[in-house]
């Protein structure tokens, strides 16, 4: 990033500065392609997932010249905002689609609702995360992406929070669109792509203007930005190799907490999750509370998601999964660099903070 924050020239002039830039952007591309099974000449850079949400999460599409129009719009309950809020369909249009108690999408719910599409009002597209950002939560995407497409449909999928922690195959997964964001990998944040199976469909762009990323989204690249989700991506590849190290540390780290704390509650264990996450609720404590207190201790831990602390209201998610979202929960996350210090130190706070908890409800229950 910082050579790149060197380079004088606009990526899309022809002179060598320019040609320069355009290499840079190049090599991120491939970097980025790579990580999901697909070619080079299917990766739209953009300024975040969520512009690239809003690009693809549209009614308006084309198949070479011809116009393709989407009528309606299936997500599940848990979707990141930026897919739940349904870029640019009207709301009408948008269908939620229900989820089981540990986050995964039903997928009985999802059959009744492409029945009930009549496809003579235009196609169907399903937009599903493939992990969940709160819970960790994987979801069954291939099996929900074969029945969309068995029922002619199309497959956006947000791969977030799973690109680096997971493999991420647009093929495997069935998807014939696929967002990432940068600074979920490892990288700045400001950089997000938006990722297709081919080159025919594509939606109508988003950001109009000049010819940049082959006219799918205008604006002078980001060229830092660019060089830094390249090599982020390429990274996270390598990285996927301790994954299993990383949910076994996972693991060990919640039985812990459960000899601790038997009354625990982990969020989305029952089914498969994201290696690096563990999202949970004290009873009695509020999520924000408890925050605070491992803050206090230099651990930082959030509270729902961090696109959506500092906003009033339950999480979505939880409520969705049927869990009391009232007390809201903790998400802690395990990265490559985690200690077995850094667990200590955790499950230490974790600890000081239940016998807090406890000798206070204790209290309640006196009084
Ligand atoms: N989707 C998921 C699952 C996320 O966790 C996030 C960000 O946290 C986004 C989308 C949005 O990404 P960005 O911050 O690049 O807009």
């Amino acid at each position: 990033m910082l050579s790149a924050l060197d380079l004088p020239g606009n990526a899309s002039s022809v002179h060598a500065e320019g040609r320069a830039a355009r290499a840079v952007v190049a090599r991120a591309r491939e970097q980025v392609a790579a990580l999901c099974g697909t070619s080079s000449a299917h990766v739209v850079f953009a300024s975040s997932a969520t512009e690239a949400a809003c690009h693809i999460l549209t009614p308006s599409f084309r198949m070479g010249r011809a116009p393709v129009r989407v009528s309606r719009l299936l997500v599940s309950a848990v979707e990141h905002p930026c897919m739940l809020a349904g870029g640019r369909f009207p709301a009408e249009a948008v269908t939620q689609v229900g989820v089981d108690r540990d986050g995964r999408i039903d997928l009985d719910a999802l059959e009744a609702a492409i029945a009930a599409h009549d496809p003579a009002s235009g196609q169907l597209m399903l937009a599903l995360q493939h992990a969940n950002n709160e819970t960790g939560t994987v979801q069954p995407v291939a099996e929900a992406a074969a029945k969309v497409r068995a029922a002619g449909g199309i497959v956006v999928v947000d791969a977030v929070q799973a690109a680096g922690r997971l493999p991420v195959s647009l093929e495997a997964l069935g998807a014939d669109f696929l967002i990432l964001s940068a600074h979920k990998l490892g990288g700045p944040k400001g950089a997000g792509a938006l990722v297709a199976s081919g080159e025919i469909l594509m939606p109508e762009p988003l950001v109009r203007g000049g010819g940049q990323e082959r006219g799918h989204r205008a604006g002078t690249e980001n060229v830092a930005a660019i060089a830094g989700f390249g090599a982020a991506a390429e990274a996270a590849r390598d990285a996927l190799s301790v994954a299993s190290a990383i949910s076994a540390r996972r693991d060990a780290m919640e039985a812990r907490m459960r000899a601790i704390a038997p009354d625990v509650i982990v969020h989305g264990a029952g089914a498969p999750r994201l290696p690096n996450t563990s999202y949970f609720t004290l009873p009695g404590l509020k999520a924000e509370t408890a925050q605070i207190g491992f803050d206090m201790e230099g651990i930082a831990v959030s509270s729902g998601s961090a696109c959506s602390s500092g906003k009033v209201g339950a999480s979505h998610v939880l409520k969705a999964m049927g869990a009391d979202a009232a007390l809201g929960a903790i998400r802690v996350s395990l990265g490559r660099q985690t200690t077995d210090a850094d667990i200590e130190a955790f499950l230490k706070a974790f600890a000081t903070l239940n016998s807090r908890r406890l000798s206070r409800l204790a209290g309640e229950n006196a009084a």
